[in-house]
């Protein structure tokens, strides 16, 4: 299963945010001297990292085939493990008449994307200001060094600095547990069928529940056929517990059958950056379901889910060597948060 591979891919993210400021300067600063306050914001913080091998240039311009942007972080440069910001001096984005604060703020999130694997986080905190500086609302986060420069720097740093904000969910979880439900329409999800050893489809049939199915009509496949869905930045209540739920049907399958998954991924930091890592793998292909069925309920639960986690992917599986055709529905993700 590497389909990260392809999701990462687009690690490559950006930051618009131009501002003015009345505070100018001629020159435009070393760019080394926000990788060097970074070092030390992080020591102060207890990290010991070491920025010297990340990149940072102007640029005149920050294009990709779609769109042009004023800064950009390359956690994986043109896929040479190198480590690269681009900060663009063309005059729309601001740079030149920047202060250093506005600067500091720009250039910390591209290093949230090149130095700490860091995707664009939309979250909130209560009083609507962004929870991250991961946002693209840069200029909403802070202006000056105070407090709230300090947590959004501990919170790009980890993650978890968030867990005792007061945090906008994006819903009231003890009321509404229900995060996810699968749906017709929804382009996150993706099938991977095995050099088309099996056939995958999502639709709604007349009168019924919307269904993902899985078919294989070769006795003798080596791997598996699966439907996955990712969710990035997953904002759910520390310690909740967060359970994959689909209800499964057969008419006749033969071989081992079916089951789901659930992965968890974080980027712990090392010294030299971040480095994508499965925490938590949870499968029912111990026990799949074989045969002929009807209604059986699989699930599986995150324990004491953490705001650590940058990605949680859920993934309908069929095992090798099974024939037959299964049937996904209810596919739910469930919060329940921890009694307070
Ligand atoms: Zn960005």
């Amino acid at each position: 299963m590497n389909f990260f591979n392809r999701i990462l891919g687009l690690f490559v993210v950006v930051s618009l945010g131009a501002c003015q400021d009345d505070n100018t300067s001629s020159e435009l600063p070393d760019l080394r001297i926000y990788l060097d306050r970074f070092e030390e914001e992080a020591s102060k913080r207890g990290y010991n990292l070491n920025l010297s091998e990340v990149e940072a240039e102007y640029v005149d311009r920050v294009e990709t085939p779609d769109d042009s942007f004023c800064g950009m972080g390359f956690s994986n440069y043109f896929n040479n493990n190198i480590r690269r910001i681009e900060i663009s001096t063309d005059p729309s984005c601001g740079w030149a008449t920047m202060n250093d604060i506005q600067r500091e703020r720009l250039f910390f999130h591209e290093i949230g994307h090149a130095f700490l694997n860091r995707r664009h986080d939309e979250a909130q905190l209560c009083d609507g200001s962004p929870l991250s500086l991961m946002t693209t609302r840069i200029g909403n986060t802070y202006s000056e060094s105070n407090e709230k420069r300090d947590y959004y720097i501990s919170e790009l740093v980890d993650r978890v600095a968030a867990a005792d904000q007061c945090i906008r969910f994006p819903q009231t979880f003890r009321t509404n547990p229900i995060f996810y439900r699968a749906f017709e329409g929804d382009g996150n999800w993706f099938f991977y069928s095995d050099n088309d050893n099996y056939t995958g489809e999502a639709g709604t049939p007349a009168n019924e529940r919307f269904r993902f199915s899985i078919e294989s009509n070769n006795k003798n496949t080596e791997n598996t056929g699966y439907w996955h869905r990712t969710f990035s930045n997953p904002n759910f209540p520390e310690c909740s517990d967060v359970t994959f739920r689909a209800t499964i049907n057969a008419e006749g399958l033969t071989g081992p059958g079916v089951a789901i998954v659930a992965r968890a991924y974080h980027n712990p930091v090392s010294a030299t950056g971040a480095e994508l890592e499965e925490y938590l793998f949870l499968t029912s292909e111990d026990d799949p379901a074989t045969g002929k069925f009807s209604n059986d309920t699989r699930e599986l639960t995150i324990p004491c889910f953490s705001r650590k986690t940058s990605h949680i992917v859920i993934i309908l599986v069929m095992l090798p060597g099974t024939t037959g055709e299964a049937e996904f529905t209810d596919v739910e993700l469930i919060v329940i948060e921890e009694p307070s």
